[in-house]
């Protein structure tokens, strides 16, 4: 091994080609958090690990370091998730988002091996589920969660009190209370945050009956709408934060 080199578990967050034969390929590592790196030479070929280097691959990388962008000098798959995805146009959008949302929480550098496992269980997931957008969004609550911003389901985010509620609001934290509900909350059925909750929780034998029933596509619709918008809002607060941090 070389010096300097290191050794990591990774996903393909998305690749582009690079000068003739090289390609830059953005990895979603599970203790360097977003690493950008180039593979040298794997539109040739005679690449070793060119073809590896795809979405929805589990991956063992070595990587040099360097100034701009990594260097890739090995890479192995540790496991194929694409089938069954890359086939299902339903499965293969929620899994895009699943690895985009996670290059979005991950910290730059920074290790993270519990989103990194996440990723890869949604991955796996998605590959049989009936309901690529309930595996996205447990997914996605699970990465808020990791995060520290999972929103309130039951009890209201301001007061604590009890539910169920019928108003969600991503600044106040999820779910609130008649009294606490800011004005521009989004009215909910309460059955929408008790499918998000199942989802969070994992509960899927209970989150598949409610998806099956008569009103489960129009729940999952609202319970997506809603966790996408408290996933953005806090991405949004978040970058908004960084850029005033980078001005100082
Ligand atoms: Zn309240």
């Amino acid at each position: 091994m070389r010096r300097g080199s290191f050794h990591d578990r990774a996903v393909v967050v998305r690749t582009h080609d690079f000068g003739e034969a090289d390609r830059v390929v953005v990895l979603l590592t599970r203790h360097h958090g977003v690493v950008r790196s180039v593979a040298k030479g794997v539109r040739k070929a005679k690449s070793r690990f060119g073809s590896r280097l795809q979405p929805f691959v589990h991956l063992d990388v070595q990587l040099y370091p360097g100034r701009k962008l990594a260097t890739i000098t090995q890479a192995d798959t540790v496991a194929y998730y694409g089938s069954g995805i890359i086939e299902d146009w339903d499965r293969y959008t929620a899994a895009s988002v699943v690895v985009e949302a996670a290059e979005r929480l991950a910290m730059h550098g920074e290790e993270d091996p519990a989103l990194f496992d996440a990723v890869i269980n949604a991955l796996s997931a998605m590959q049989t589920t009936r309901h690529p957008t309930a595996t996205l969004d447990a997914f996605l609550l699970r990465a808020l969660e990791l995060a520290g911003l999972a929103p309130r389901l039951f009890e209201c985010a301001s007061c604590q009190a009890a539910g169920p509620h019928r108003a969600f609001h991503p600044e106040a934290g999820g779910a609130v209370c008649v009294r606490c509900r800011p004005s521009q909350s989004a009215s909910v059925p309460a059955e929408t945050l008790h499918l998000m909750w199942l989802l969070a929780g994992e509960h899927w034998a209970a989150a598949e009956q409610i998806l099956d029933g008569p009103d489960g596509p129009h729940l999952m619709d609202t319970a997506h709408r809603l966790t996408v918008r408290h996933l953005q809002w806090h991405l949004d607060a978040k970058v908004g934060s960084l850029r005033v941090l980078e001005q100082r």
